[in-house]
């Protein structure tokens, strides 16, 4: 059974309290994230990060304030989330990683029978990844430990409606045992 590990914007605008669009609690995660990420990497296990790498004047930030600007610091992933080897970045314009028309092949490439998706936020771009995933017909589980929402009850709505399509839990100590 072949796993795959999906880092969805694991990002410093995202992760600290500094960063241009924080995710209440995120810096938190750090820890879990880098710790899923080495284990991956010492594994042998395919990562895939996601990142948002937007324009100046992108369009999503009529929405949302201008974050994860390509070519800014809080673009970057932290360094303890860098792992190297077996590592893809993906980049995106969009909340959801399959706006890139690459992600689909990639997908094809890594030939994953289960992936297993942590990272932020919850309702916005993690759920976009779990749901779409799904899609795909392979099990997806959620790292409930190495999440983090904008707004809780938000994210407790995706993880419901992640379980009732099917979607399971886990958590860091399950997946890296
Ligand atoms: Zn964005």
């Amino acid at each position: 059974m072949k796993t795959v590990f999906v880092d969805v914007d694991t990002q410093i605008d995202f992760l600290f309290p500094a960063g241009a669009l924080y995710v209440p609690g995120a810096v938190r995660l750090l820890p879990a994230i880098a710790r899923l990420n080495h284990f991956a990497a010492a594994q042998g296990i395919p990562l895939i990060s996601t990142t948002d790498a937007h324009t100046e004047d992108d369009p999503e930030f009529r929405e949302w304030p201008p974050h994860c600007v390509a070519g800014t610091t809080g673009q970057l992933k932290p360094a303890e989330t860098l792992v190297g080897a077996g590592q893809t970045i993906v980049e995106k314009q969009a909340l959801d990683v399959f706006s890139n028309p690459d992600f689909p092949g990639l997908l094809d490439r890594v030939a994953a029978d289960r992936y297993v998706v942590y990272g932020v936020a919850t309702e916005y771009c993690v759920r976009c990844a779990i749901l779409g995933l799904l899609a795909t017909g392979k099990p997806v589980a959620l790292v409930t430990d190495a999440i983090a929402a904008v707004n809780p009850e938000e994210g407790a709505r995706t993880i419901a409606e992640f379980t009732a399509r099917g979607g399971t839990l886990t958590t860091v100590s399950e997946v890296t045992s």
